[in-house]
């Protein structure tokens, strides 16, 4: 069933994006594009620094890792869904990374479900912009808090499409801007949520690598790995 969607996935992934980029498009290049441009800057690096490193401290391949990974990567990017790109997650960690069953059939679910490092970065970001925009810039001490609950609220955030713009909410208050009606904060957040669609395909894409990252690292470490795939 999942070969089947991943087969057909290149028409579905051209709809989806043509209907986001139609709708929210405009809004990236306004004001807004700063806080879409550190996102993504923040994925890119997360992606090539962080996973790349991990990948090679484990001694495999990263081209080899992102060629396996590429379907999940682009099903997660358009689905804006861990939870549901994990069948194709799970093919991708079977077929062209060579996981073991045993291994893969407890952490891909596990990391659809609490490994969200790009719900991190995104909240991150999105905190860090609030504060700007309400002219309450963040202090030292609120940016470390801000790191701490980002992480713990990302392991909160459900795989599912703008749960993460949801966990902002907890964020900001533990920085103490809360969310009331009319307030500039609810304002400044307002304007992150019309572009939320756009800022939540790239996070789901890191998220869903960071899970396959994870995953090939403790089979290789298990010997549960088929290194015959990445060669
Ligand atoms: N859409 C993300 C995911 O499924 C969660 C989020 O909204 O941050 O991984």
């Amino acid at each position: 069933m999942s070969k089947l969607v991943v087969q057909y996935a290149p028409i579905g992934v051209f709809a989806l994006i043509a209907v986001v980029f139609a709708k929210q498009g405009a809004k990236v290049v306004g004001p807004l594009g700063v806080v879409t441009m550190a996102c993504f800057l923040g994925y890119i690096i997360h992606l090539l620094i962080v996973y790349g490193g991990l990948l090679s401290l484990s001694r495999l391949n990263y081209i080899t890792f992102l060629k396996g990974a590429k379907e999940a990567m682009v099903t997660a990017f358009v689905t804006r869904s861990s939870s549901g790109t994990l069948p194709v997650t799970m093919t991708c960690a079977d077929d062209n990374l060579g996981v073991s069953k045993n291994v893969y059939s407890f952490t891909l679910p596990l990391g659809a479900t609490i490994n969200m490092d790009g719900t991190a970065i995104y909240q991150g970001v999105c905190a860090l912009f609030i504060g700007f925009a309400v002219g309450l810039p963040l202090s030292l001490p609120q940016q470390l808090t801000v790191i701490l609950t980002a992480v713990l609220a990302s392991i909160g955030t459900a795989g599912v499409p703008g749960a993460g713009a949801i966990m902002l909410l907890l964020v900001l208050t533990s920085v103490g801007l809360p969310i009331e009606q009319g307030s500039p904060v609810a304002a400044a957040y307002a304007m992150i949520l019309g572009i939320d669609a756009i800022l939540d395909m790239g996070r789901t894409c890191i998220n869903v690598t960071g899970d396959l990252t994870g995953t090939v690292i403790v089979a290789k470490s298990e010997k549960l790995l088929n290194l015959n795939k990445w060669k």
